[in-house]
């Protein structure tokens, strides 16, 4: 069996398999079998699948047997690709592999499917051709890869099938990946052009090989008569027809009339599921974008006339069926599309608005920046909301804290791709951002273009850099701050981390246990996942499902364990609220007030670090309730509610109707706004007593007051009310979101007044 390994030609492509995979096994994200691995193995098979055949079926085995030699060919192909295969299993002693099968499967539907299509194809130009044989083929592997550019150039859709690779998931890809049914349809199919091709060569491979090109395809008459062929032909032509259905690609038409809805304004197409989105939802979804479109242009002096096409998924799996990204958020600025989910809209449409706009000045024609991080860098800048700091903060901070980072190196494509993202964006938008504030938008606009510091700037890249970071140094940065910038920053990418795929897949499974109840099922699941992978994110999710199951004994002694882990303590902050819902909850039902002291503690752990207004509101709240002797019993029955949420609410109602307790109010009043009942809660805020409240209650209390008013559309009452929070505010980054919707109402003021 190995007697072909005596060819010397074989040799040569042994040692090349061998050295491809070695070089493949030493690169962080290639060295296990999986998808990446697959996926240049199928490249770098087809080549050498192309070239095997040539020699085997047209040089050594001229007119013998033709299947016979096309048989040898591809076991020779095959034999050749168990080196990628046994040296990745080989590998997998010292990379763990957490999902062998998953990744024998990618290997089958990849380079197999490819070595199929190669010997096919190339046997097909090689019969057929009488000239220029092997460039005509690569002239075909040439269109091959600018027929998949264009298709992602054209449609929405961010992946793409391809029959080298198998098919690419897109630049931004979601951490879940996983093999589709898209996929396997999508390798049958190659397979059968592969048995058409091989058909009509075999016909070329008998005549004469001088013969006119036109006899040759006369003669394809004999196979066309055949039922089988007919029949391939048909699975072809049904393929093609719905591939849009299959999964293999996706036009604008088709996800249009996926989603079934339409609405127009002055600037938007807006295309949305009815059935999610209703007319006051639009409403509003469509005042917003006009309003960003507004304040952006005036920023970046644009006159914005072309129409931008807005999609909105009603659920991230949606998303993912139609363009294949679930949370990734995307712009296409050449064909001014921007496609999103329905509840990202607040927090992403500013920024992908933002990327459509700059079109007006980016490079031709894919009206984009020269680099990713003055592409990202640009967006970040304008959009100014991020996290809990501002831009200028958050980098002022990593500079202080995390003196490992190479900020000189982010700002180049590579360096800002391959780096931590939440970093390369917070100190592009930074840097940016100074960029405007200090030399002007047109300047920034010239460079978005152009990339060209010093005819700009008269200085160049490194001498702006240290000025910006100069600038930064104005920023005070207190020692709590390392926490927030840990937290924020210092998360292991997703190169870094040990079977990253395997473990978002179960990260994710169990997510949706935890939503749907199932808190058994979801514990087992996330158990399974830290197992694999001592991850955070599982054992976040773990405590929680402990709490919602009612084991608070559990909760207290697991999440010590994991607080007491040194390497990840900062992660899990957040379940100290669960921490302290559990002592108090033990307090109360062991009746012991010791245990309100411990559940105070937590809080104020969480609550000193500032890390987000979610996790301030919580921890805040909590040690404000835990304070007051008088009530905090009364709240217990609300915190120790995990399921039913109406219920919750009914605890709320009566502490409110025996004591008019404030906190409960404004408590309710978050609630009934979440469920869109703007008068209700205005009810409940408007029973809320000023004096007794610290100022950080107050603002919570006069923008939930301002945003009430604001949904019904009373935008001057909303605007005097927003002025007045903003009086109890010291955060930076909560001012400036504050302000944005003061501008917001003044936009919509404008607009009625127009009318
Ligand atoms: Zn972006």
């Amino acid at each position: 069996m190995l007697s072909f390994l005596k060819n010397k030609n074989i040799r040569l492509y042994v040692i090349l398999y061998f050295f491809i995979t070695i070089i493949l096994l030493s690169q962080s994200l290639f060295n296990y079998l999986g998808y990446e691995f697959s996926a240049i193995i199928g490249l770098f098979s087809f080549f050498t699948s192309s070239l095997i055949t040539y020699k085997i079926v047209f040089i050594e085995n001229e007119k013998k047997n033709f299947f016979d030699s096309i048989i040898l060919s591809i076991k020779i192909n095959l034999l050749l690709l168990l080196i990628p295969l046994l040296l990745s299993i080989l590998n997998s002693i010292f990379v763990k592999n957490c999902s062998f099968i998953h990744g024998l499967l990618f290997f089958i539907l990849i380079p197999v499917v490819t070595v199929i299509f190669s010997v096919s194809l190339s046997t097909f130009v090689y019969s057929f051709f009488n000239k220029y044989k092997r460039i005509i083929l690569l002239i075909i592997f040439l269109l091959i890869i600018i027929f998949s550019f264009l298709e992602y150039y054209i449609n929405p859709q961010l992946f793409i099938y391809n029959p080298l690779i198998g098919f690419f998931p897109g630049l931004m890809y979601d951490e879940e990946l996983s093999i589709t049914s898209s996929l396997i349809i999508y390798r049958f199919y190659i397979i059968i052009i592969s048995i058409l091709l091989l058909s009509f060569a075999y016909i070329f491979y008998q005549i004469d090989s001088n013969v006119k090109y036109k006899i040759k395809i006369y003669k394809l008459k004999h196979t066309l008569k055949k039922p089988l062929t007919i029949f391939l032909l048909l699975i072809i032509f049904f393929f093609h027809f719905f591939s849009n259905e299959l999964g293999i690609t996706s036009s604008k038409r088709y996800i249009i009339s996926k989603l079934g809805s339409e609405y127009q304004t002055e600037h938007f197409n807006i295309y949305y599921s009815s059935s999610n989105i209703n007319t006051t939802n639009l409403k509003e979804i469509s005042n917003l974008s006009e309003f960003y479109l507004t304040k952006i242009s005036k920023e970046l002096k644009v006159n914005f006339k072309s129409k931008i096409d807005l999609f909105i998924y009603p659920t991230p799996q949606e998303k993912n069926n139609l363009i294949g990204a679930k949370y990734t958020l995307i712009a296409k600025p050449w064909l001014k599309q921007i496609h999103i989910n329905q509840n990202s809209i607040d927090e992403a449409l500013k920024h992908e608005l933002v990327h459509i706009i700059a079109s007006d000045f980016g490079i031709p024609i894919l009206k984009v920046g020269v680099s990713a991080y003055i592409i990202e860098g640009l967006a970040m800048a304008i959009e100014w909301q991020w996290g809990y700091r501002t831009l200028h903060e958050y980098s002022s901070s990593i500079i202080k804290f995390l003196p490992q980072v190479n900020i000189d190196k982010i700002f180049s494509t590579y360096g800002f791709i391959s780096n931590n993202p939440n970093i390369a964006y917070v100190l592009s938008g930074s840097f940016i951002k100074y960029l405007i504030e200090y030399y002007g938008v047109d300047k920034v606009k010239s460079l978005y273009s152009t990339g060209k510091y010093y005819e700009l700037f008269g200085k160049n890249k490194d001498n702006l850099i240290s000025e910006w970071k100069k600038y930064l140094l104005t920023y005070h940065n207190f020692e709590e701050d390392s926490v927030i910038t840990f937290y924020t920053f210092k998360r292991p990418s997703m190169f870094q981390k040990v079977c990253f795929r395997t473990i978002a897949n179960l990260n994710e499974k169990a997510y949706n246990e935890l939503q749907n109840k199932n808190y058994d099922k979801a514990i087992e699941l996330y158990k399974e996942s830290i197992l694999l992978s001592n991850n955070f994110t599982a054992k976040n999710g773990l405590i929680i499902a402990l709490f919602k199951k009612g084991e608070y004994n559990k909760v207290i002694k697991i999440s010590q364990q994991f607080l007491s882990d040194n390497s990840q303590n900062i992660y899990h902050i957040p379940l100290r609220i669960y921490r302290a819902d559990a002592f108090m909850i033990k307090a109360y039902t062991e009746k012991n007030p010791i245990y309100y002291d411990s559940a105070y503690q937590e809080c104020n752990m969480v609550f000193k670090y500032h890390i987000s207004e979610n996790l301030d509101f919580n921890s805040r709240l909590r040690m404000t309730i835990i304070n007051d002797e008088k009530n905090r019993e009364n709240m217990i029955k609300y915190f120790a509610e995990n399921n039913d949420e109406s219920l919750k609410m009914l605890y709320l109602y009566e502490i409110i109707y025996y004591d008019n307790y404030n906190l409960s109010n404004l408590i309710l009043a978050k609630i009934l706004f979440n469920k869109n009942q703007y008068e209700k809660s205005l009810d409940y805020l408007k029973k809320i007593n000023d004096s007794n409240l610290s100022n950080f209650f107050l603002y919570e209390k006069y923008y939930l007051y301002g945003f009430c008013l604001l949904k019904s559309y009373q935008f001057l009452e909303a605007k005097e009310m927003f002025k007045k929070a903003i009086l109890y505010l010291s955060n930076e980054s909560l001012i400036n979101q504050t302000n944005e919707y003061i501008d917001f109402c003044d936009f919509m003021i404008n607009k009625q007044n127009s009318k």
